[in-house]
Parts: C-alpha cells; structure tokens; sequence
C-alpha cells in the first residue's frame, strides 16, 4: 500500500470547505453525481470515435446504495464510466485541478473566506465528501485497463492508493458517513436530494433500498430489495421552454456549472431551419475570480445530438463573452468533430454568430426592460463587454448600448443612451476622463469647469477604458471627447478662450522658458477654477494616466509622450509668475506648479527629490 500526501493547497481547501460550506454540506451528493455524468459523457464520446472502444457494451448508468446500520452507516455511489488508473487517482483526487487556486486562496481574507459563494468557485467537487463523510474510498477502474485501484483518505493530510476489484470499467464511491452525514443513508432523504438537484442529468439515476413487505393483517412478511430509478434523465435543453420553470434552469445551472448562487439571466433557444441547434446560456451571478487570467477555461460545453463533445474549446463563443456558462447541441455537427474541424466549420460558426446575436440581443432587451437586473450583470460583467466593443466590430452598435460608465453627475452606472438624452441641446460632444481608479478621476481638477458648466462626464475607470474608448469615436453622431486630450480644451467657450489667451500671453511665455523640454506646449485654461494647473496630451498622444499604467504592468520601453499644462490665470501661484521677473523664481514655481499637475493624475515623479528642493526654497522665500 501506498500512502501519500496532499498537496497543500488541498489540505487548505479542504479546511475551508468543511468550515464555509457546512449550511449546504447536502451538494456534496450533487458534485459526486455530476462527477458521474462527466465520466459517462466521456466514454459514451470514446465508444462513438475511438475504434478500441467500438465494441464496448455500455449502457450508462449511476447507482446510489446506502447501509443505514446503526453502527456503520454508509453511501455509495457508482457509476460506470471511464474511470481512474492508478495516476489519475493519486493525481486528480490529490490536487485541485484549477491552476491559481492556491495564489486565490492565499489571498482571501477571512471573511471572504466564510463565503460559501467563493468557495463555490472552485468546483470544490469531491472533496465536498469530507463534510459528510470521516472516511472516503474511491475504487476505480478505468475503461480499456484490467486493474483496478483503490484510493482511500480520512481528508486530513494523507490519502492511500492500493489494489483493487472491479469486475468492469468505473468508479464506486464509498462515504463512511460521519455525524454530520448519517442523515444521507436514508431512502427519502437521497430521494429528495437526487430530485432536487441532479433530476436532468441525462443518464438514469438508480436508488437500491430494501422496503418491508406486510401481509393483509398488517404483519411483517419479509424485505424486498428494489431498485427504482429516481430522476427523470432527460437532457434539459431538449425540453419545451413551455414546460420549464425558472425553478429548473436555477437547478440545472448549479448542476452542471458547481456555482452555488443563481444565475442572473438565462437564454434558451430552439432553433430550427437551415441549423437545427439548441442553445442554453446563463449568465453567472458574480463574475469568476479567475475571469483575467491567462489559463481561465470557459464554461460552454458542446454537444452533438445530446452527446458531450467538449467543454474545453475556446472558440465556443468570442473570448469577450468567456463569463457566459451554457450547453450549445448540435444536431447537424459530426460525432466525432475535431478540434481543428471545429475551428473552421461553417455549422458551428453559424452557431456561433447567433448565439452572440442572441445573448446580445437579449441583454439590451433586458437593459431596457429590466434595467435594475442589468445594472447587476453590468456590475460584473461590464469589463469583458467592454473588451467586445474592440474586438466584435460586427455587433459594436449593440455593445454600445450596453457597456455602463460611471459618471460625474449621476449615481451609480449611466449608458451612453442616458447620457446623451441628459445632454444640454448645445452640447456637441460626449466628454469623458479615463484613467486611474475612481478617486483619482474624481477629484481631477480637469473636472470643475464642467461641472461649474453642468456638463456632464463620463468618468472611465477600467484599466482598458483608455484603449478601448478612443475606437469608438462617435456615438449617434456626438464624438467622444477625452477631456485630457488637447482636442477638448477651449470647446467649452471659444470666445473666453480666445480672450484669455490673449491675456495669458506673456506669463505662458514665461513657464514655457522655464519648464523647456518638460512640456509640449503651455496654455491658458478656460475650465479649472480652483486648481492652478493641469496636465493634458495632444490628441494623439497617450495620456499620463495610461502612461503610468503600462509602466505599472511592467511596459518600460514604451515612448513618452511629453504632456501640455494648462494653466489658471486666476491662481495666486500663476499671478505670482506674471508679477515677478526673477528668474530663479519664476522657475521654481513653474516646475513645482507641473510636478504638482501630475502627482494630482497620480503620477510618479521621475526626479521627487528636485521637486522637494524646489518647494523647500519657495516655502522659506
Ligand atoms: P472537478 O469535477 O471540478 O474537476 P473534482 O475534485 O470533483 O473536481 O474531481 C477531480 C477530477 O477527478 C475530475 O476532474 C475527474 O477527472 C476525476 N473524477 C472525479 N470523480 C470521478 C468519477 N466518478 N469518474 C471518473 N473520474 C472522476
């Protein structure tokens, strides 16, 4: 006998599962039975397209025994699937399979780690057992191999691997129930949990009981043994919309997605015609933690004619849509369609296109109808769309209408529809400010003369705002305007600005002396009323914001753009300027007024200890 150790990440997990998921710790026969169905999904696929398999007599089935003895109360549940060999026992059953798992739990603070719904991320799966369960023994024996292996644990630590019998290929799960689990070896109490969570699972669900027979006189005259089989086992997506409740959507995305919540919408679809395919997608009620990492795996599975093919393609739906979970079934694809088959099939690119159409079409609908419930999905979900809106150009009028935007006037998210139905009648452009966190967008000095105008700002918080938003260019015939962008600045008042330039002249030419290199150009601002200064780009030109996010991600090579000040005439410190003529002065107020520009967009200083030196003498003048 072999005896190993856990990862560590799994004895950690396992410690969080059974303190955070203990009010719902009946899941724990949900996971193992969709465990089941992936097995049996996976060889019912192998006997349609590996010829070593082709004569395999397979008739899928899950069978869920139970010993209620007072001294020994025990659960089994079997199926007779692919099953595990000796490394996939000590592998999968000894790791958790998700990479960044670990790096997501190290980071959890201990309240989140009390969340049931995080930790319902993970697809806790088997280890759910150990709730219920003091001990677990998993005998297995892989479909195409003649040994079997049993794998064996206590969830503290250690597991063990040993040899084993079973007379065909699969796995039985044996749960040695514990305190907490003893309710489970009873006959109502599986029933009701088999039909309440796993009723759609597409194989058949068998419960083995032993039920007293009586004789007329109410007697006992013996035990039978029955076998019944208890869910109903019909692919849920194949049944009429009509007959569903949201009941059965709810039920069936927690079956097949091992998110605990809800989902927040769902979109089911019957198609017929030129494609015959039925689609069910549903959107997620938070979005997963590893949504931005590189290895995130999708969770759209396909099938043909209700048969698994896949859950593991990327290409299912745009990657700008990878936080949606469904089934897509074919009935006109091959059985045995290949990777590189589907990359290039004109089936499933139809499938594809309508199923973003649709998804698509259907969240506006709901914007509009049901504009609290999107405002919920946008929460989530607004960054990936947002990401649609570069890389879907066949459907950008669409994502415009639903991407969100915080805004310098009103609560909460605002679309581009409702800002533009709250813009004044003289209004060209649609204004906005992006880059940096909120706080930082928010107290931006760029923003007081609009605000002293009533003019609204979009305010652009993502990290990809700043890409993202200059494509679009216009929306309904206004142009989106970066009001840290040069091409925005006198557009608030062209007269007072011409005015102003006017009187600025000579203090311009003044700064502009003694700032040289540092700025592209200076000019007279028109919009702050507190602040002395502020920071823009040209047009084309990267603002500072961004400039500083790249060189955070760790992009240093990129080129600089040199920023232009714009300065308030009104401010003491640029009076100061225009009143004095010593150089030395003049200098040093010209440089602390654009270092204090750009510390105020968040930017670090390339040299702090000039600016310190400079303030110093202006403080002790
Ligand atoms: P998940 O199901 O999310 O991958 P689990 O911890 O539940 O995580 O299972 C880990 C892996 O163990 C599965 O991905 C699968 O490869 C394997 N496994 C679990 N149960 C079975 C089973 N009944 N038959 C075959 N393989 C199984």
């Amino acid at each position: 006998m072999e005896q190993k150790k856990f990862k560590t990440e799994v004895s950690e997990l396992l410690h969080l599962i059974i303190h955070s998921l203990y009010s719902h710790k009946e899941i724990f026969l949900r996971e193992l039975i969709s465990n089941a169905s992936d097995a049996l999904d996976k060889l019912k696929y192998l006997t349609l397209v590996d010829p070593a398999f082709k004569d395999l007599q397979f008739t899928p089935r899950i069978d869920i025994a139970f010993s209620d003895d007072d001294k020994k109360k025990t659960l089994v549940i079997s199926d007779n699937g692919v099953g595990m060999a000796h490394d996939d026992l000590a592998d999968d059953l000894g790791t958790i399979a998700r990479s960044g798992t670990k790096n997501f739990l190290k980071n959890l603070t201990e309240d989140q780690k009390k969340d049931s719904n995080l930790i319902g991320q993970f697809g806790v799966g088997f280890y759910s057992s150990f709730m219920v369960a003091e001990r677990v023994e998993v005998v297995s024996r892989k479909a195409g191999t003649e040994e079997a292996w049993k794998w064996s644990s206590t969830g503290k630590g250690t597991f063990t691997l040993e040899e084993a019998q079973r007379d065909s290929q699969g796995t039985t799960i044996t749960l040695h129930l514990n305190e907490e689990g003893d309710e489970y070896a009873n006959r109502w109490a599986l029933d009701r949990l088999i039909k309440r969570y796993s009723d759609h699972i597409a194989f058949p669900i068998f419960l083995e009981y032993d039920q007293d027979e009586y004789d007329d006189k109410g007697k006992k005259k013996g035990t039978e043994h029955k076998v019944e089989q208890v869910n109903s086992a019909a692919a849920l997506w194949r049944r009429s919309k009509s007959e569903l409740t949201a009941d059965d959507y709810n039920e069936f995305y927690k079956n097949t997605s091992h998110d605990s919540e809800d989902p927040l919408y769902y979109v089911h679809t019957q198609a017929e015609g030129a494609n015959n395919y039925t689609t069910l997608f549903f959107i997620p009620s938070k979005a997963p933690y590893d949504l931005y990492h590189a290895d995130y795996k999708p969770g759209v599975k396909l099938y043909v004619k209700r048969v698994y093919i896949t859950d593991d393609e990327k290409e299912l739906l745009p990657s700008y849509l990878r936080f949606v979970r469904g089934v897509i079934d074919s009935e006109d694809l091959p059985l045995n369609v290949s990777r590189e088959i589907l990359q290039q099939n004109r089936i499933m690119s139809n499938i594809r296109t309508a199923s973003v159409k649709k998804i698509l079409g259907e969240l506006k609908k709901l914007a509009e109808q049901n504009p609290e419930l999107y405002a919920k999905i946008a929460e989530q979900f607004n960054r990936p769309l947002k990401e649609g809106l570069y890389s879907d150009y066949a459907n950008r009028e669409t994502l415009l209408d639903l991407v969100r935007f915080k805004s310098s006037e009103v609560e909460g998210y605002t679309s581009l529809t409702a800002y533009k139905e709250r813009m004044k009648e003289d209004q060209k452009n649609i204004y906005y400010l992006a880059g940096g966190n909120e706080e930082t967008i928010r107290r931006s000095p760029l923003l007081e003369g609009y605000r002293k105008k009533g003019i609204e700002v979009l305010l652009m918080t993502d990290d990809i705002d700043d890409i993202v938003v200059p494509s679009i260019g216009t929306y309904q015939e206004k142009t989106l305007k970066a009001i840290n962008k040069s091409g925005a600045v006198d557009e608030l008042d062209k007269d007072e600005s011409k005015k102003k330039s006017k009187e600025g002249k000579d203090v311009v030419k003044k700064i502009k002396k003694a700032l040289g290199e540092r700025v592209k150009d200076v000019v007279v601002s028109t919009r702050l009323v507190d602040a002395p200064a502020v920071v823009v780009v040209d047009d084309d030109d990267m603002s500072v914001q961004m400039q500083q996010i790249l060189k955070s991600m760790g992009q240093s090579d990129m080129p600089e753009s040199t920023p232009i000040l714009e300065i308030n005439l009104d401010s003491p410190v640029v009076k100061k300027i225009a009143d004095t003529d010593d150089e030395t002065y003049i200098t040093d107020l010209s440089q602390v007024l654009l270092d204090q520009a750009l510390l105020n967009e968040g930017v670090m200083l390339k040299n702090p200890a000039d600016f310190v030196k400079r303030l110093t003498a202006l403080l002790s003048r």
